[in-house]
């Protein structure tokens, strides 16, 4: 009777606040009742009110979709923290999976469907500890049932509702936020999602980053540098700060280096910029880059320009000396780098392993 690759199934997979707090929630069921909103599948759709006085909620993405990010299908939070998935995903460094064009993304669901089974598609139990943690403190407890309040009435916004305590709609004034700018897709593929991006931002991160001893950094590290921010971008950015010398731009990494004129220059970008730094719409994060390798140890290559040069001795990528734990990068480690890998100094040492395959995808590659 289903279609093939047509869902079909008999419960939705929801988090606890969209589920309500009656354990005998009744639902009703439409097969292939709408088109997913992210995969645009025909799906199962269930309807189903979360308890006493709140408003009545349906699934809006299908299984699949909903499994492969491990997400609720009506909220599209993450199902064991509920959190935004672009909040788990920085905080874990998972990388995006789902191609966003619709030929590739149809593809890559059909054939996650086969290959997940019951599983996400992304291993997030992996994860390393320290990281959990900080999720576990940017999430609520308790089910958040103000969520499943119902809709604002907007007769009464206009000031003509005449139903009073019969309306089953809230008379409230709306609040204009973050939130009413969400969108669907953006919040399932962990992008430019105001709410997430507000949440990264308040986490207890020291809000200022120290400074380093070398007073010879003058350069500053940037990650989240996705595709569409330009050199121009950085500098726009950077330049009310003081003087650049140079802008060196690694898409295929995300990040970036800032090189100022002066240490008090870099210094001020820093005390403005970190954990304060958003550029199109992507938050940014900023810290110190690293000193070249110099002195004492040999391999002494100090001024010389720009470029990597073809300095290819000396440690490998992981093991690039004593400042790597400091969360330093220099252009050299980054130039070593294989393509695609966040460099290991780019995040706190809270976050989980660079090891590639705690990323789940290694033996398939979906990117598109
Ligand atoms: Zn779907
Ligand atoms: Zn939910
Ligand atoms: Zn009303």
């Amino acid at each position: 009777m289903a279609k093939q690759g047509w869902e079909d199934s008999e419960f939705p997979i929801l988090c606890e606040t969209c589920l309500g707090d009656n354990p005998y929630v009744r639902m009703t069921r439409q097969g292939f009742g709408k088109e997913c909103k992210i995969c645009g599948r025909p799906f199962t759709i269930f309807r189903w009110t979360p308890g006493a006085g709140m408003r009545m909620k349906k699934t809006e993405i299908c299984q699949t979709c909903a499994k492969i990010k491990n997400t609720c299908q009506t909220c599209v939070l993450d199902l064991e923290f509920g959190l935004p998935v672009q909040v788990r995903d920085s905080v874990l460094n998972v990388q995006q999976v789902v191609p966003q064009s619709n030929v590739n993304r149809e593809f890559f669901v059909q054939n996650a469907e086969r290959e997940m089974g019951n599983q996400s598609l992304v291993d997030y139990g992996k994860a390393d500890s320290a990281a959990k943690e900080v999720l576990k403190k940017m999430t609520r407890v308790e089910p958040y049932y103000k969520r499943n309040k119902p809709h604002i009435c907007s007769f009464y916004v206009k000031g003509e509702c005449k139903r009073g305590d019969e309306c089953p709609f809230r008379h409230e004034l709306p609040v204009a936020n973050d939130l009413s700018n969400q969108n669907i897709k953006d919040r399932y593929y962990g992008q430019n999602d105001p709410v997430a991006q507000r949440m990264l931002n308040r986490t207890d991160k020291p809000n200022k980053l120290g400074q380093p001893d070398d007073k010879a950094i003058t350069s500053l590290f940037i990650t989240g540098v996705e595709a569409d921010i330009t050199e121009q971008d950085l500098r726009n950015h950077f330049y009310p700060f003081g003087e650049i010398k140079s802008v060196v731009v690694v898409h295929k990494s995300k990040c970036a280096f800032i090189n100022f004129a002066t240490r008090s220059a870099a210094e001020q970008a820093v005390e403005k910029a970190y954990n304060n730094c958003n550029i199109k719409g992507h938050v940014l994060r900023v810290q110190w880059g690293k000193p070249r390798p110099q002195g004492p140890k040999g391999d002494s290559q100090t001024e010389g320009g720009g470029g990597s040069s073809s300095s290819s001795g000396g440690a490998g990528p992981s093991g690039s000396g004593s400042g790597s734990s400091s969360g330093q990068m220099s252009l050299d480690d980054l130039l070593k780098m294989p393509a695609m890998l966040p460099p290991p100094g780019a995040v706190p040492s809270v976050y989980p392993s660079m090891d590639p395959t705690s990323f789940g995808t290694t033996s398939r590659d979906y990117r598109a």
